[in-house]
């Protein structure tokens, strides 16, 4: 009997989780490592901060998806990864042999790195990631808000810092709202056109762009890189993210920044007997943005592939979407689309976001027996 072990519970393992009741895999045995009982949707979570969701509504249960199988659940994290000899170690030290092992366990905010160019930020800051830790911690902020209006800054000029500062500008309306953005511009990935409705956007919720980076975070204040300093009660670190460090040691071929570089397989071009799915992965002949779509899109090929090799059969190539539909919400029920060049705005692109999130909760959220 073959091992088949799947690390994290993401978008891509939800999707495979969700077939295995009905179309179990013969003679495969199948272990699970993930650290929540739950997987929480990261698309949903400006509208949870926003007010508009109980965290209830945004998460994917994962004891549904594991009934009626005989999946092993170990609800724990990895620690260590050795590629060559097949061996995991976990968090309680023990190690875990496989024949083959799929990551998909998304990319993590180095506490260690980021306290070397941000002094202050592990004892002072409100981090996003893990986001199940952020969904605990929220909820507080909202109370302290209610005995005194709060200064809160938002470190991230990317998509994920653009909605969430919306989303507490709407959220904790006597509160003010900084966005730093960094060296870069706001919204730098996306089109002008999108740059220049999301610039609009800020400006008519008093949500003051500052183009700076914090370099150091204490209590009651940021220091930002000219020397300046921003009053500040809740430092809310939205970054871009990195790859897990226990990568570094485990001997796949990782890309520039330490995530695992996959084939059109989405499969370790070191290492074919791991393959990897969504944030943790890059596809090295594209260099594909990483972005939740792509987690959310790449568990279908990846559960095929998974079933075709422990089966003995060549998997089949992936060729993601190069442009996708990107929805980006903006705190008051209202969200910016964009297509390539092409963007609109409105409630209504708000409606058709809360339309297809709460229909990934529901496909997965609630799988027939
Ligand atoms: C506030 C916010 C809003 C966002 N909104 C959007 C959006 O609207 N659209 C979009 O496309 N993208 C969005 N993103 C980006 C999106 O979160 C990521 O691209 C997406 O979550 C990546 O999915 P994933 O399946 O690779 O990993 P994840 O969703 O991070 O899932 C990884 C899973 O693995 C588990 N895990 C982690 N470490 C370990 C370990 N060591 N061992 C075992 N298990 C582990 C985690 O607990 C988690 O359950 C947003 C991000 C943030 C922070």
């Amino acid at each position: 009997m073959k091992h088949l072990v799947l690390l994290g519970a993401g978008h891509a393992h939800v999707h495979l989780l969700s077939t295995l009741a009905a179309q179990p895999m013969a003679s495969v045995k199948i272990t699970l490592v993930a650290p929540f009982g739950r997987q929480l949707y990261s698309g949903m979570v400006p509208g949870f901060v926003a007010g508009h969701y109980a965290l209830e509504d945004c998460v994917i249960p994962l004891p549904p998806l594991l009934a009626n199988t005989c999946i092993e659940w170990l609800q724990r994290s990895a620690e260590g990864l050795d590629a060559t000899s097949r061996t995991l170690t976990l968090d309680n030290g023990s190690t875990l042999g496989f024949d083959v092992l799929s990551v998909n366990s998304g990319p993590v905010q180095d506490r260690l790195k980021i306290e070397q160019v941000m002094p202050g930020a592990r004892e002072h800051a409100l981090f996003v990631r893990p986001i199940e830790a952020f969904g605990a911690l929220w909820p507080q902020v909202v109370t302290l808000s209610q005995s005194r209006p709060l200064r809160v800054a938002v470190i991230g000029g990317g998509a994920a810092g653009i909605e969430l500062a919306c989303a507490v500008a709407h959220r904790l309306e006597n509160s003010s709202v900084t966005l730093l953005t960094g060296d870069t511009p706001l919204a730098a990935n996306y089109p002008l056109t999108v740059q220049w409705r999301i610039a609009r956007a800020l400006k008519s919720r008093n949500i003051t762009v500052i183009r700076e980076s914090a370099c150091g975070i204490a209590a009651g204040e940021i220091s930002l890189g000219s020397g300046a300093k921003l009053a500040c009660d809740v430092p809310l670190l939205a970054t871009g993210a990195q790859a897990p460090g226990w990568l570094l040691d485990s001997g796949l071929a990782l890309d520039q920044q330490g995530f695992i570089a996959v084939d059109e397989f989405q499969r370790s071009t070191s290492h074919p007997a791991v393959f990897a799915a969504g944030d943790v992965s890059t596809r090295v002949d594209r260099q594909l943005a990483r972005s939740g779509v792509y987690a959310v899109r790449a568990g279908p090929p990846l559960a095929k592939n998974l079933r075709a090799v422990l089966a003995g059969v060549a998997p089949t190539r992936y060729t993601p979407q190069e442009k996708t539909l990107n929805l980006l919400s903006l705190g008051d029920k209202s969200a910016v689309a964009s297509w390539g060049n092409y963007s609109a705005q409105g409630r209504w692109v708000w409606w058709f976001k809360n339309h297809i999130d709460h229909g990934f909760i529901r496909r997965y959220g609630r799988p027939a027996s």
